[in-house]
This record gives structure tokens, C-alpha cells and sequence, in this order.
């Protein structure tokens, strides 16, 4: 999630995450991306692809959207990007359901916890309903058996280190509920370490406390997500982890230039050396300054025209979710463009997808929700990826650091 602290945060974090009206999202190839000789050949192997490698995308925000307005993500939904059947058409294996936490509930002590363990009852309750649909994924290992039986993974990431408040024994606590990787912080500075979107620098990088925080998801087995945070944060994180890190939802900075919560070279390079992946963020925001100055300026006008219609909670949320969708900036080709930038500089080993769907306002056109990852895949092999990189950008690149992840772990005592 990307954007607002205001008070209408918690209204609008919902509100913006609407989606389409009639749910028929499935197949559409991005305009920029041409009609060429050739291309449906193109897009049936992408479809292919899509169906026979292991899709993750780290960063899917269902549980938080669930508080602003609830749904049925068993069944094809109204809003949102994401429910079962999209999943299906777009052959997505493992969504991180992202245990977001809101850095307005730090100021109350115990709210951020709550938050937390409320959402993975959240997530819990989809494999206890639709047991043939979702399965609650604790390792890697889980992903390949839920594949097989077609239902779709879903690991838990944390937004916002927040949630484990002041003590330690509660990364144990949310370890054996699911919890993955943690996002260190989020929107503020917080208890482990600083922002990037906030400007108080109140630690300089990670706090005391964040060090030993950090030691001790290495010896859990949590991956460390490094998105959101400052860049002194992340090179504290990158001197302090034994275990490879994970940017979940980022994308790269040379694109925005000056714009901290995107990747710089210098980020992106430390990251990769430590064996770690960075996953490219979908969003508009994210691929290019002037998406990002567009989607800051048209919320702000899409605001003051609810407040000047007076709207009620439901119709402004009707009417932004019906805005969203008629802004789709961005193409996919702009998308790949991070992806050829990543490779280029640290190999097709470090890159994967964290798409942040159900978290952002803008989306691309061609990658409207969960359907659509053999849109993207298309364009990787209109560009020339070979099949075995598609399927570490695709997935494989995270399962490897994740089971490296585990691995350490497990072999904590005898390191
Ligand atoms: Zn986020």
C-alpha cells in the first residue's frame, strides 16, 4: 500500500481498492503491446506457461480490503483484484495474503497485534470454508502439493513490523501462525527501524531493538522484506541478516527518480550479492514519476468531488472503484521495463512479482487484476526470456530464497 496517513485513511485504503463491475477481465493484452504476426501463437504459450510454472506474487492485500467492505473471494467478486476464479485464469499458485497493518495503530498499544491476528483468522477462515479452493501455505514445499490438487497457496506475509510490538517472543507467536516475511515497517518510522515515506529519520536506519529483531527472524525462518523502508535501513538490514532478504513489493528507483520507496541500483545490487530478490511492483505509482504525480493529484480531485457531492461511505466507494478502472495508466510494456532493468543489472536470479493488487489505486492497462499474469508473460517472450527464466521471475527465484530461508533455520544450533 502506497499511499494516504490522513484521516481518511482507513476509509480510502478501502475505497481505492475497488475493481471492475463485471468481473470479465480474463485474456486482454495490453494496447501498447501490438497485434504483430504471431501473437496469439505468443499468447497461448503464455497462457501455457502461466498453467504449468508455479506463480507467486508476494503482495496481495484481500485481508485489509475484507475490512472495508467484505466479499466472497470464493466466487468471482464485484471489487477487488483477486478471488478464486481470476486466481484460476491467470494461473496464479501462491498469492501472499499481505497481514497489513496501518502505522496509525502504533500510537495504541496492543491495536497492531490485534489487527494482525485478527486478519490471519482471516486468511485461516478461507481454507477452513473452501478447503477445495484455498490452502493456507507454511513452506515452500506446500506450494507444488497445493498445485497439484488445484487450489490456490495462501502464505502470509506481514505489512509493518508494528504488530509485534515491543517484544520479541511475538515473532515466535506469529511465526507458528503462518507468517513468512515481515515488512519491516510501513507508511512510519516504527519500533524496528525507519520509513522511507516519512521524514522524521528517527533511528538512522534499524533501532537497537530492530537489530535484534532482525536476528531473530533469521533464526525463525521469517524472510526479511525490506520494501518501505529507508535505504540506511535496508544497509543496516543487509550488514545484519545471514539470511538472503526480500524486497515484497518494490520497483526500480531509476525510473522515479528521488522516490525512496522504489529500489536504487546501489539497493538493488546490495540485495542480489546477498542472494536475495527483489519482487517488481505492479502499481502505476510505481513504473514512472509523472503515474506517480498523476494518481496523487487525481485522488486528491476525486476526493474533493465526494466531499462536494456529499457522498456516503457506499457510493464513494462505488464511484472510486468505477474511476479506478477508467485511469488505468500504464502499459505493461512499462511494467517489463523494471523487470529488463533488474536483470540487467543483477541477473534474471533476483527478480520475481509482488504486484501489491488490492493495495494500490492505479493499475496498467492489460494488468487490471489476478487474470492477467499471461499478459505479462507474453511480453517476456515477445522480449526474448527463455522459458527457464520466466519461471524463476514467475516464482522460482522466491521459493529458492525462501527455502534458503528455512534451511538456515533449521540449521540454527550448529551454525
Ligand atoms: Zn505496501
Amino acid at each position: 500500500m502506497k499511499w494516504l496517513t490522513g484521516p481518511l485513511y482507513l476509509f480510502l485504503i478501502g475505497a481505492i481498492t475497488g475493481a471492475c463491475s463485471n468481473g470479465s477481465t480474463g485474456g486482454s493484452t495490453g494496447s501498447s503491446t501490438g497485434s504483430s504476426t504471431g501473437s496469439s501463437e505468443i499468447e497461448s504459450r503464455a497462457r501455457e506457461l502461466a498453467e504449468r510454472f508455479i506463480i507467486v506474487d508476494t503482495h496481495i492485500d484481500v485481508p485489509y480490503r475484507m475490512t472495508v467492505r467484505t466479499e466472497d473471494i470464493s466466487e468471482r467478486a464485484s471489487y477487488g483484484d483477486f478471488d478464486f476464479p481470476r486466481a484460476r485464469e491467470g494461473g496464479l499458485n501462491a498469492p501472499f495474503m499481505s497481514i497489513y497493518v496501518p502505522s496509525v495503530l502504533q500510537k495504541r498499544p496492543g491495536a497492531s497485534f490485534q489487527l494482525a491476528d485478527s486478519l490471519i483468522d482471516l486468511v485461516e477462515g478461507y481454507e477452513a470454508g473452501h478447503p477445495d479452493k484455498f490452502a493456507v501455505a507454511r513452506w515452500p514445499s506446500d506450494l507444488t502439493r497445493h498445485k497439484k490438487r488445484g487450489v490456490v497457496s495462501l502464505p502470509m506475509g506481514m505489512e509493518n513490523g508494528s504488530a509485534i510490538e515491543d517484544d520479541l517472543t511475538n515473532l515466535q507467536y506469529f511465526f507458528d501462525r503462518g507468517i513468512r516475511y515481515i515488512t519491516l515497517a510501513h507508511a512510519l518510522d516504527n519500533q524496528i527501524c525507519d520509513a522511507a515515506y516519512d521524514t522524521t529519520r528517527t533511528w538512522g536506519g534499524l533501532s537497537p531493538f530492530g537489530f535484534d529483531a532482525i536476528h531473530e527472524m533469521n533464526r525463525l525462518g521469517i524472510m526479511v522484506d525490506i520494501s518501505h523502508i529507508t535505504d540506511d535501513a535496508f544497509f543496516d538490514v543487509i550488514e545484519t541478516s545471514v539470511a538472503p532478504v526480500i524486497a515484497s513489493h518494490s520497483s526500480m528507483r531509476s525510473f522515479t527518480p528521488g522516490w525512496e520507496r522504489n529500489m536504487s541500483d546501489e539497493v538493488l545490487s546490495s540485495l542480489a550479492e546477498n542472494g536475495g530478490v527483489v519482487m517488481i511492483a505492479f502499481g502505476s505509482a510505481f513504473l514512472k514519476s509523472e503515474y506517480l504525480e498523476k494518481g496523487d493529484a487525481l485522488q486528491e480531485e476525486l476526493q474533493k468531488y465526494i466531499d462536494e457531492k456529499g457522498f456516503g461511505e457506499d457510493e464513494a466507494f462505488d464511484y472510486l472503484n468505477e474511476q479506478r478502472r477508467l485511469n488505468a495508466t500504464g502499459t505493461i510494456v512499462d511494467l517489463v521495463d523494471h523487470i529488463d532493468h533488474a536483470v540487467e543489472r543483477v541477473g534474471v536470479d533476483h527478480v520475481g512479482l509482488g504486484s501489491d493488487y488490492d493495495g494500490v489505486f492505479l493499475l496498467p492497462e492489460g494488468l487490471r487484476d489476478v487474470s492477467t499474469y499471461p499478459n505479462l508473460i507474453a511480453e517476456l517472450l515477445r522480449r526474448g526470456y527463455s522459458e527457464s527464466d520466466i519461471e524463476k521471475i514467475l516464482g522460482a527465484n522466491l521459493i529458492r530464497v525462501w527455502s534458503e530461508v528455512e534451511e538456515i533455520a533449521r540449521n540454527w544450533d550448529t551454525m
